[in-house]
């Protein structure tokens, strides 16, 4: 059995998908730790993974959440953790990190410790097809120019990082697409665009959904059908207007309207019809499997979900590589998108009303949901990472799902 070290950014986006990975590695008798801050420590406790504390407590994420702010973010973190978090690994004595894409020390912490590692896309992988968001570019150029502070912090934490750690083949910009001769994307070959341009240290698993803890405050027996879901997740804060349009907009057509407001509180939404429940955080995977329509961000994650219940989607990108996934969405036929500006409840209802009406919709959703369960998910993430352990240092596992 093996010693295998996750060290990842503390976003949920960035997290979830790995603890059901964790959970199985554990079940099958490796030793994990994992690095994150305390928001995340009770989650991960319960994969069964040993938590490893950044230090500072959690820190606030990159405002406003932009390329260049977070390539400012991630540096600066990456010279601020990596003493402790190398020294605490010199104790750990992994035998494998394994890091998510843009956890820059992660990386830097396998090449010091001289250890194989395994990268982990939340996201689309990156390429021509599909941009990074950190990659070099003439919008990253202008971002520099308007903030000039957040781009000199990132060239002096770099040069920093590189005096001190031994940085050689890590991108210099591309901060979101560190990759490793094995990584992980938690997509399946359908949703991933230009799919047949990458080679194959890429291994596209699907979405990795596994039991999450219980909430017992969610009313989920008060439920009526059909069940309406929007969320525009838990980074960007769209602001109270754009979720009380899709309260108004989804009500009509609902048994019960679900919206989960992330950083807006609820109560600003005020007053809802009756059949609109609004709460910051909801247990999304169960309120996709009972949903017959998502109104969504298009976070990477949330649409993984959605297409794994096989839930149609509106889709209304807030940036990163949400309009990417947006765009994939609707090429495939599972969806509709509409920008932000664009959504007010009489377009929202007149689009949710096409999305449940024409039965395309669905069965796109319903396709792609074949495609998703079919990808192997978190049993096969975790075989891959056993098999790659083995490439790299000794026999099989003798009792891996994919080889009973
Ligand atoms: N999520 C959830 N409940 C909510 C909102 C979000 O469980 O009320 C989860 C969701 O299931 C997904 C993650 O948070 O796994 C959001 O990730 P995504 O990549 O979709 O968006 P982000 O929040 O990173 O923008």
């Amino acid at each position: 059995m093996s010693t295998i070290a996750f060290l990842n950014i503390p976003m949920h986006g960035h997290v979830n998908p790995t603890l059901p990975v964790v959970a199985e590695l554990v079940r099958r008798g490796h030793t994990v730790t994992y690095h994150t801050s305390p928001a995340f420590s009770k989650e991960i406790e319960a994969t069964g993974a040993t938590v490893c504390l950044y230090p500072g407590g959690d820190q606030p994420l990159p405002d406003p959440p932009m390329p260049l702010t977070m390539l400012d973010g991630l540096a600066q973190t990456a010279v601020g953790l990596l003493p402790g978090v190398l020294s605490e690994l010199r104790g750990v004595r992994p035998d494998l990190i394994v890091h998510g894409s843009a956890c820059l020390w992660g990386a830097v912490a396998a090449r010091e410790l001289g250890l194989p590692a395994a990268s982990l896309f939340t996201t689309f992988a990156f390429n021509r097809y599909v941009p990074s968001p950190t990659r070099a570019s003439w919008e990253l150029l202008a971002a520099a120019a308007t903030r000039p502070r957040n781009a000199l912090n990132y060239l002096r934490s770099r040069r920093r990082l590189r005096r001190r750690y031994n940085t050689r083949g890590l991108p210099f910009l591309d901060l979101a697409n560190v990759r490793q001769p094995i990584n992980l994307v938690f997509t399946s070959r359908a949703f991933q665009p230009g799919v047949g341009t990458f080679n194959e240290s890429y291994q596209f698993v699907g979405p990795s959904i596994g039991a999450r803890p219980h909430d017992p405050s969610f009313p989920a027996g008060r439920l009526q059908a059909p069940v309406l879901y929007a969320s525009l997740g838990t980074v960007f804060n769209a602001g109270p207007q754009v979720l009380r349009n899709f309260a108004t907009a989804l009500a009509p057509l609902g048994g019960t309207v679900i919206i989960s407001t992330g950083e807006t509180d609820p109560a600003a939404l005020d007053p809802l019809p009756d059949n609109v429940i609004a709460r910051r955080f909801v247990p999304q995977p169960d309120v996709l499997a009972r949903a017959a329509l998502f109104v969504t961000h298009g976070g990477m994650n949330s649409v993984n979900e959605a297409m794994y219940a096989g839930v149609p989607m509106l889709v209304v990108p807030q940036g990163a590589d949400q309009p990417f996934v947006a765009r994939r969405v609707v090429e495939l036929g599972a969806g509709l998108s509409i920008r932000t500006r664009d959504a007010t409840a009489g377009r929202v209802n007149a689009l949710a009303r096409r999305l449940l009406d024409e039965p395309r919709f669905r069965a796109a959703a319903e396709g792609l949901q074949v495609a998703q369960r079919e990808a192997g998910g978190y049993l096969r993430a975790a075989d891959e990472l056993e098999h790659y352990l083995h490439r790299v240092s000794g026999p099989a596992p003798a009792d891996s799902p994919q080889e009973r």
